[in-house]
């Protein structure tokens, strides 16, 4: 007579306590020690969260401060537009690696999709994270992941999966901020917990007007190195001596021009 087939053994990593969850639950309680697990199939990982620091404003304020900086298109912060604002706890796996020379770190790659993909390079520190609470579910989006799905990604980047030693998930929150330039819709990410702003894509300086002033500039001064040889070709000695005084008079005629213009572009740019 055929049995049951006996169910796997979920056992919490804290305790060694029995887990059983309810059908399709992935988020738990150790109800022994008090741990919060995720069940990633026969897998119990330890469930964590990062707890924001910032409400909705301050992290419109952290995104104002990075479209005022350096890295994007000037006055991006006044001439940019929020039209939605968005808050979730977004899932990532946290990671400790083991190096064989003892070297530790932690690697993250992100649990679930998302457009914003530099959120990989998040930096998360051990001592911020707290155990994850079943009260913030609404508002988490459970993992679509596969842990390892994620250790496979690691593999092809040459991390060996015998050197992952510990593997927390950890969900992060989030403000997706999406906003409006010059008729076209960017998205960035504040992470609440610290402030640091996340963009794929967005309106960055250009270099080309750079380019075109420093190209303009070369080949003015060749154009110009080149008037003696013309005075020498059109009236011999005196043509050259002419040529020579035209070429330092403009020179210097049209070296502020010239850097007023680089001057007027970085203000501009
Ligand atoms: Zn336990």
């Amino acid at each position: 007579m055929e049995t049951a087939l006996p169910k796997t053994e979920l056992l919490c990593p804290q305790c060694g306590g029995e887990l059983h969850p309810d059908e399709g639950q992935i988020f738990l309680d150790c109800p022994y020690c008090g741990s919060t697990v995720f069940i990633d199939k026969s897998r119990v990982i330890f469930h964590w969260y990062l707890a924001p620091t910032l409400d909705e404003a301050k992290a419109g304020g952290a995104l104002r401060r990075w479209m005022a900086g350096n890295e994007t298109v000037k006055d991006l912060d006044q001439k940019s537009t929020v039209t939605q604002v968005s808050f979730e706890y977004f899932p990532v796996w946290y990671l400790k690696r083991r190096q064989p020379n003892g070297k530790e770190e932690i690697l993250i790659e992100l649990s679930a999709a998302t457009s914003v993909s530099e959120l990989r390079h998040i930096r998360l520190l051990a001592g911020d994270l707290r155990k994850y609470d079943s009260s913030l579910d609404a508002q988490s989006q459970p993992p679509s992941v596969p842990l390892p799905t994620a250790l496979g990604w690691l593999a092809e980047r040459g991390v060996p999966q015998g050197e992952i030693i510990e593997q927390f998930l950890v969900h992060i929150p989030l403000y997706t901020f999406k906003y409006v330039y010059k008729g076209q819709i960017f998205t960035a990410i504040v992470e609440a917990g610290t402030g640091s702003v996340f963009a794929n894509i967005y309106p960055a300086k250009a270099e080309i007007p750079y380019r075109t002033i420093g190209c303009i500039t070369a080949l003015a001064y060749i154009v110009l190195a080149f008037l003696p040889l013309a005075g020498a070709a059109l009236s011999g000695s005196s043509g050259t001596g002419l040529g020579l005084a035209g070429c330092i008079g403009i020179g210097i005629l049209i070296a502020p021009l010239l850097f007023g213009i680089a001057v007027w572009i970085a203000a501009k740019v």
